[in-house]
């Protein structure tokens, strides 16, 4: 638990709660905003981002997990950029993938194991972790959101 950071606290019980939060998140995001995605193998953030992308237009289906795909770009107003660090290994290979130029560009960009690398980028991030509760159920915590999108979040009426 992160204590004093205010936060939103949501139990989701299915796959389809945990992506329709994804697609009510997207509901408070702007272009250029980041979201890390913090969370264990089989938590729920590749579904989550699901939900993200089909608040920006793109088919769910097109989201893909556990591919090598490092930067998944998905063009639109604004592009959204599925990133996926699991197998980073190196400052240059980050660099190679074209992450800065997501992470700093006018897109919305989505990372999943954010844990990877540095800290210093995600600071002014949206910071999701998905926590396993047993069986279905996942305990999903936001924070970095201003007040507004906060109550707006935890009441449903983003
Ligand atoms: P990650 O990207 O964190 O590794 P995925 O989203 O790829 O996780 O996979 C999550 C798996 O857990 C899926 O098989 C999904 O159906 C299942 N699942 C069960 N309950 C939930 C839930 N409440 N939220 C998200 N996924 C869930
Ligand atoms: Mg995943």
């Amino acid at each position: 638990m992160s204590f004093g950071v205010p936060s939103v606290k949501l139990i989701s019980g299915s796959a389809d709660e945990t992506e329709e939060i994804g697609f009510k998140l997207a509901g408070v995001l702007k272009a250029g905003d980041v979201v890390a995605l913090y969370g264990d193998l089989g938590a729920g953030k590749t579904t989550m981002v699901k939900g993200l992308a089909r608040a920006f237009g793109i088919d769910p289906r097109d989201v893909t997990s556990a591919s090598f795909t490092i930067v998944a770009e998905h063009p639109g107003t604004p592009p959204f950029y599925h990133i996926d660090l699991y197998r980073i290994r190196s400052e240059e290979e980050l660099e190679q993938t074209g992450f800065w130029e997501c992470v700093e560009g006018s897109g919305v960009s989505v990372i999943e194991w954010p844990e990877k690398i540095g800290d210093a980028v995600l600071e002014k991030a949206v910071r999701v972790r998905i926590r396993h509760k047993g069986n279905d159920i996942r305990e999903i915590v936001i924070e970095g959101l201003d007040e507004k999108d906060r109550y707006n979040l935890q009441t449903g009426k983003a």
